[in-house]
């Protein structure tokens, strides 16, 4: 009489092809994506020309945003993240805004309520930094 042990060895063995069926749980999630890409078209302005990033630490800070027609800047009236230092003002004209996360300096932010972009990453991606000044 065989043991159970025997018996699931001869199985396996009589067989083979189980082997090849993956039977480890499947964690990636192929809808994830596709709730992500729904979620950044919903905050995005359809007419925007991109999302932009902090440059240094990646966080979005603009959903909305049109590019500049002669510099690579762009501008935008709704932005995330972002934080106007009122204290200063440059030009006599902008008030500098900085990262919240990093503290790096973005954009101004000019008296008709629009901010100018000069220093950040955009999707798709470009690399801009148009600053002279330390970050
Ligand atoms: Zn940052």
């Amino acid at each position: 009489m065989k043991t159970v042990l025997e018996k699931a060895d001869q199985q396996v063995e009589s067989d083979p092809d189980d082997d090849i069926v993956d039977t480890a749980p499947d964690f990636y999630d192929p809808e994830a994506d596709e709730r992500d890409a729904q979620w950044v078209s919903e905050l995005m302005n359809e007419k925007s020309d991109a999302i932009l990033h902090c440059p240094l630490c990646f966080t979005r800070i603009c959903y909305d945003c049109q590019k500049h027609t002669e510099y690579n800047q762009y501008r935008a009236m709704f932005v995330f993240n972002l934080k106007v230092i009122k204290s200063e003002l440059l030009n006599k004209e902008y008030h500098p805004v900085e990262c919240r996360e990093c503290g790096c300096r973005v954009a101004v932010y000019d008296q008709e309520e629009v901010y100018h972009f000069y220093h950040f990453i955009a999707e798709p991606l470009v690399v801009v930094n148009g600053s002279k000044s330390s970050c």
